[in-house]
């Protein structure tokens, strides 16, 4: 499995010293393991820019991005998504105020949490949820506190950062 250079860009981005954010990176705790898998969570982030940033766990890390409206509330309902740069796990948890200054400051509040489904096929034949993603088309069941329902990721043009979410048809997450 290709391995993303994933933490890079994330730390490069933050002084650990100043913000209360994870630097991540850290021992896989038993919990971490006992509980890995496909979780996911939004976190509600009063930025200079209210936004909500939709994170999902893949190999190891929170693929993420930013969605100014939050999510897709009704079938057939797009979302612009911009593509940010991975988290870590430890981010799953992560809920405080990130100070002036520093980037992304505000505050952050997790709005919602829970396991993901990846319902992507190609061919007919399930593929790997990294596979979806560098394809740039992922369909996913999240099952949270809040929200239930089926989702396409979708990248708009050939690379770039700039992804709509689309709320599609499913059946319900049990
Ligand atoms: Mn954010």
């Amino acid at each position: 499995m290709a391995v993303r250079d994933s933490l890079k860009t994330y730390r490069t981005k933050r002084r650990f010293e100043r913000t209360p954010e994870p630097r991540g990176g850290g021992r896989t705790t038993t919990r971490t393991r006992r509980k890995s898998g496909s979780r996911f969570v939004v976190q509600r982030h009063q930025a200079t820019t209210l936004h909500y940033d939709l994170r999902l766990e893949v190999n190891g890390v929170l693929r993420s991005w930013a969605v100014p409206k939050g999510l897709p509330a009704r079938v057939g309902d797009k979302r612009l998504a911009m593509e940010t740069e991975d988290h870590p796990l430890e981010y799953l948890d992560f809920h405080g105020t990130i100070p002036a200054g520093e980037y992304g400051a505000g505050k952050m509040d997790v709005w919602d949490r829970g396991t993901f489904e990846n319902l992507t096929r190609r061919d007919e034949e399930p593929i790997p949820v990294d596979d979806a993603l560098d394809g740039g088309q992922l369909t996913l069941r999240l099952d949270g506190k809040k929200t239930h329902g089926d989702f396409l990721l979708k990248r708009t043009g050939t690379s770039g950062r700039k992804w709509l979410m689309i709320r599609v048809h499913g059946k319900k997450a049990g």
